[in-house]
């Protein structure tokens, strides 16, 4: 290995994450893996830590700091963002508890584009590749309309708003603003393209992904929540997923000619070791 080399791995060392704390319901938590989540609220550990080269810090802290700066831009353009990181409240089916803070509430003024209304707001960071995708299908990806979806049937928990305590987020006033749904706003890392050659064309900077969902979509995607406790408590583990569930990324591979689970791999899933040994 070169001095640089080292140089930058010395550096990137320090900010590599040792493990993920104690397990708690969380909404940001609603495509996970059920059996990985099951083995951390065990108290497993991570078996397989990210590599320092890897430098996921890197890529976490990259998307903290584009939703800051989105929300820099949403308000130069007149746009307020309100309830920024208001704490929040769900239930699954069953009752379980889910905590989650939202990224904001837009306030779209009177004389702009889908104006005079509130929008539950997300902001994501994506590569180049997935933003392609979003932009292609005109949809959320699936875990960020559940995550969404969850928020918008939450109620206000948070010291800092007590007058809205309780309140579900989807009725949260703003005199003037009626609802108007939820947007992802995509921010691709990359200046955004789209095809190869003479036909790469280029894609606006920022995609505002607007959506809709009814409570059902909320109930079942939440209930990943009840399957997690009910093993919690009765102290066993989910089966490992068929490799064609979204849960571990299940997809066709065209080469394999089969389902592979592209979560299930010690690149990211941090407990993969743990989980194989056990069976
Ligand atoms: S290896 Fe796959 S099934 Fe096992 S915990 Fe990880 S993601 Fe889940």
């Amino acid at each position: 290995m070169s001095e640089t080399v080292a140089l930058a791995r010395a550096v990137l060392s320090g900010i590599v994450s040792k493990g993920d704390g104690e397990y708690t319901h969380r909404m940001s938590g609603v495509s996970r893996c059920a059996r990985d989540a099951v083995l951390q609220a065990q108290g497993h550990k991570w078996s397989n830590p990210p590599r320092a080269e890897w430098g996921d810090q890197v890529t976490f802290d990259m998307g903290h700091s584009g939703e800051a700066r989105i929300v820099r831009y949403l308000e130069k353009a007149g746009i307020q963002v309100v309830a920024q990181q208001l704490s929040v409240l769900a239930s699954s089916p069953m009752g379980e508890r889910i905590t989650g803070h939202i990224d904001g509430i837009l306030l779209i003024p009177e004389g702009m584009p889908m104006g005079g209304k509130r929008y539950l707001m997300d902001v994501k960071t994506t590569s180049n590749y997935g933003y392609a995708m979003v932009v292609k299908d005109g949809e959320p990806k699936r875990a960020h309309k559940e995550q969404l979806t969850g928020y918008k049937y939450s109620v206000v928990d948070d010291d800092d708003y007590p007058l809205q305590r309780g309140v579900m987020v989807k009725d949260l006033d703003y005199p003037g603003y009626e609802w108007g749904g939820m947007i992802v706003i995509y921010h691709p890392k990359e200046r955004p393209t789209r095809g190869y050659g003479n036909k790469k064309e280029e894609l606006d900077r920022l995609a505002f992904i607007h959506f809709d969902a009814d409570e059902d979509v909320h109930e079942a995607s939440t209930d990943l929540f009840d399957l997690i406790q009910h093993h919690i408590t009765n102290e066993t583990l989910p089966q490992i997923p068929d490799p064609a569930d979204e849960m571990v990324w299940g997809g066709w591979d065209k080469t394999k000619k089969r389902h592979i689970a592209r979560r299930c791999s010690p690149r990211w899933c941090r407990r993969y070791d743990i989980c194989r040994e056990i069976g």
